[in-house]
């Protein structure tokens, strides 16, 4: 149950920031709590008394800039907008959503400051310093049932007022411009919104906050008194679907979309639980918990996988409310972000990582509010009406729109997943670096145990894996495709190069151990791969880094010469298999790349003296006279899968500065 996170230390030290610091401190602490506020809902504000260049006093609305999420927030993230003409904009008859961004854009002290709150009215009409607004989970639970509006008004009687449903943005300030005053009494400190979330007031920051605090945990002891408190436990059942059924999904999904999205699978015990409920399509079929969830779920799960009737369903229901609609709306992708299904459990769809994520921890908290106010007397959600009008609100596609409109670089690879092996450190950790900026999602492949903690973020997965062994290759695909749905890139880099040695002298051993790991190793994982990258929504790519010992072999490098020469083979015969699937097999042939985990000082040292050459002369020994790097090799191996050489396939490309033997 909900508790004040509230420390006088921490306060201690955002106070020196005067007001607005305490404003900051209060907003990460609603922003922390995930049963108060997720992903940028929820807003905050302080009313604050400053002068003005010309030394007069100014009453200054402070309040969440749009785009900054309540957790995270710092003071740059609060607009300052003029108290007066903001509060002044609710007496207008009607505002349209441009003219009330530009009215308070107009009215800010710092130019630079991002958007108001599209509640910043609101805030302002309200008549205290401090006021807090949150979509709390124990609320919402309360106000979407049959008789919600009773059971508000019993928990909390005369010290919040309850406002009905309506829209956010212009029309909910004007409403509570003119219902607070008349409906507030002494003993007001708060507001609830029906269907939406709860206000809380103070003089201080800390009033506020734990006037919130206290709020928020009279409905959860409400729905504690109800028996509806207390979820699970959730049978304890381990599913392991089919990668391929997953990634069937994924690129039905992204045909709907009509672009790739990547696809997460949470196939924990709460998530089955709920898919499994014998009511899921009815209770699952109305609405998010809070309007602006719709953004970021879509208004309805997809149950099952009839990725198409969804589709269907929606643009019914697009072209139904759209004829409706004062200025005709433009459809958004038809595709589902939030799939239940009883093998999967929950499964999310995003362009990024990230956004799945966020879809899927929205949907996790709606789970738990749909099964609260269904044992409180049923779970009753919005309109579809209402929720189109949500969905289709022009500052909540602007809000995606600042969020999710890479540049075109960045967003080559968005939806789609990338598999790298040897991606520790050299050309294989380059080309993770290199796919990642590219937006695409990547699971990095080594012997190396560094890699587990290569880098720390949403879209990067790290498996220690010997790539000799297919034990180890299957379960490192099947994680890869239940993290992110699929498989669309390939990058086959890991290899050894072994001490130079002449063939009168090397055994059948070493010999062997080259061709493990630089052959036999990649002719496995094509195959284990193959039919996950024909089900890549936009066509399986692969890159193989090959060698110039191919085209130009060396002494004392026979086992490696002939592992590279024999996967080159491999590569081509792929492209021609594979084409009819869609899928290209490219192969770089770089040469001396000496930033790479292969090349110790001790190899290096004898490849120069092979060559006759001084270590630095056999660095910069080719044509062009320059030192190739692994990013160089990386940066042309994430190209060669771009939308530039998509009708190249079965190519093998040098990246070596020129070589005379090779030309
Ligand atoms: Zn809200």
């Amino acid at each position: 149950m909900i508790e004040s996170l509230w420390s006088d230390e921490e306060a201690a030290q955002h106070a020196r920031a005067g007001e607005l610091g305490l404003r900051v401190y209060t907003s990460r602490l609603l922003g922390r709590d995930k049963s108060l506020v997720l992903h940028g809902g929820g807003n905050t504000s302080v009313k604050v008394r400053e002068p003005n260049l010309f030394g007069e006093d100014e009453e200054i609305l402070y309040v969440k800039g749009s785009g900054w999420d309540l957790e995270t927030i710092e003071a740059a993230g609060f607009s300052p907008v003029r108290l007066a003409p903001a509060r002044r904009l609710a007496t207008l008859p009607r505002l349209s959503d441009p003219q009330m961004v530009n009215e308070l854009r107009a009215s800010m002290t710092r130019a630079s400051a991002p958007t108001p709150s599209v509640e910043a009215i609101l805030h302002a009409v309200l008549p205290f310093k401090y006021v807090d607004h949150t979509h709390a989970d124990a609320v919402v639970t309360v106000t979407n049932t049959p008789d919600g509006e009773a059971r508000i008004r019993a928990i909390y009687g005369d010290s919040v007022v309850v406002i009905p449903y309506v829209m956010p943005g212009f029309d909910l300030a004007r409403l509570c411009a003119e219902r607070f005053p008349a409906e507030a009494g002494p003993a007001t400190i708060g507001m609830v919104l029906m269907h939406h979330g709860i206000f809380s007031f103070g003089a201080t920051a800390r009033e506020a906050y734990e006037r919130m605090i206290h709020l928020v945990g009279l409905a959860e002891e409400e729905i504690a008194k109800g028996g509806a408190w207390a979820l699970g436990p959730f049978p304890e059942t381990t599913t392991e679907p089919d990668p391929l059924e997953i990634a069937r999904l994924r690129r039905d999904v992204s045909q709907a979309a009509g672009f790739p999205l990547l696809l997460a699978v949470h196939g924990d015990a709460r998530s089955l639980a709920f898919a499994r409920r014998e009511d899921v399509a009815r209770v699952s079929q109305q609405g998010p918990a809070t309007p602006d969830h719709v953004i970021r779920t879509k208004r309805l799960p997809l149950v099952g996988r009839d990725v198409d009737a969804f589709a269907r369903a929606y643009r019914e229901y697009f072209d139904r409310h759209n004829a409706g609609a004062a200025a005709p709306k433009t459809m958004l992708d038809p595709a589902p972000r939030v799939i239940l299904d009883p093998a999967l459990g929950l499964a999310a769809a995003g362009r990024t990582a990230k956004d799945a994520a966020i879809a899927a921890e929205i949907y996790e908290h709606t789970m738990d509010v749909i099964e609260r106010a269904e044992r409180l007397g049923g779970w009753r959600a919005l309109s579809s009406r209402e929720l189109f009008d949500m969905e289709y609100w022009d500052l909540e596609q602007a809000k995606l729109a600042a969020a999710g409109k890479p540049a075109m670089f960045a967003a080559m690879f968005a939806g789609e997943v990338a598999l790298v092996t040897g991606a520790a450190s050299g050309i294989g950790r380059a080309a993770v670096d290199a796919l990642l900026a590219r937006g695409a999602a990547v699971a990095g492949l080594d012997v190396d145990p560094r890699i587990e903690a290569l880098l720390l973020r949403r879209d990067f997965l790290g498996f220690r894996c010997d790539v000799t062994v297919e034990a180890a290759l299957t379960a490192a695909l099947a994680r890869t495709v239940s993290t992110f749905g699929g498989l669309d890139l390939l990058i086959l880099n890991a290899g050894i190069f072994p001490a130079s040695r002449k063939i009168a002298e090397l055994s059948l051993d070493e010999w062997d151990r080259v061709l493990r790991v630089n052959l036999d190793a990649n002719l496995v994982l094509m195959r284990l791969a193959h039919p996950l990258l024909k089900l890549a929504p936009a066509g399986g790519r692969v890159v193989v880094i090959g060698s110039k010992n191919v085209p130009a072999p060396g002494p004392g490098a026979a086992a490696y010469s002939a592992s590279k020469a024999a996967l080159h083979q491999l590569a081509r015969v792929a492209a021609l298999e594979w084409g009819k699937d869609g899928i290209r097999v490219n192969t770089l042939h770089p040469n001396a790349v000496f930033d790479t985990g292969v090349w110790t000082g001790e190899v290096l040292a004898s490849r120069a003296a092979a060559y006759g050459l001084t270590v630095e002369e056999y660095r910069k020994n080719n044509v062009l006279g320059v030192e190739v790097t692994s990013r160089d090799v990386a940066e042309l191996a994430a190209e060669l899968c771009g939308p530039r050489f998509a009708k190249t396939t079965g190519a093998w490309i040098p990246v070596d500065g020129g070589n005379e033997r090779v030309i």
